[in-house]
């Protein structure tokens, strides 16, 4: 399979994805509404609202994942995708097949990890050195 084969086969992977969230999603917002009937009490209310945070979790995950699917297809039928959004040189074919969505090469994502990585240290050093002095 060559690059072009690969960025048309994500594309079609994605479209895939999409119709399955899409589908996923519908179901569930069926679901909830059906169970939208008056509780009969304090404790089915609860249940009922403790089952529906779980849901609407579940829903959040689906629905970034639903932008990512979306956002993947534009990019390709932009013709940016297989190229880094950091440096501009072509994604491996290595890493597409890995991580299709992926906007970054590896070395760019992992330069990116690694400044938060420093980022997150020095906001903890601060605020331990904030607690020290109060
Ligand atoms: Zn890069």
């Amino acid at each position: 399979m060559n690059r072009e084969q690969m960025i048309h086969h994500i594309r079609k992977t994605m479209v895939e994805q999409m119709d399955l969230l899409k589908e996923s999603v519908e179901t569930a917002v069926g679901k909830m509404k059906a169970a939208d009937d008056r509780p009969a009490d304090y404790f089915d209310l609860a249940a009922l609202e403790s089952s529906k945070a779980v849901e609407l979790k579940c829903r959040t995950k689906e629905w970034q994942m639903l932008l990512q699917a979306k956002e993947t297809i534009m990019r390709i039928d932009l013709g940016l995708h297989g190229f880094c959004d950091s440096c501009g040189r072509p994604i491996s074919r290595k890493r597409l097949r890995a991580a299709p969505a992926s906007k970054l090469c590896l070395a760019c994502q992992q330069d990116q990890e690694n400044r938060a990585i420093r980022q997150q240290r020095r906001l903890a050093a601060g605020s331990r050195m904030v607690w020290q002095h109060a």
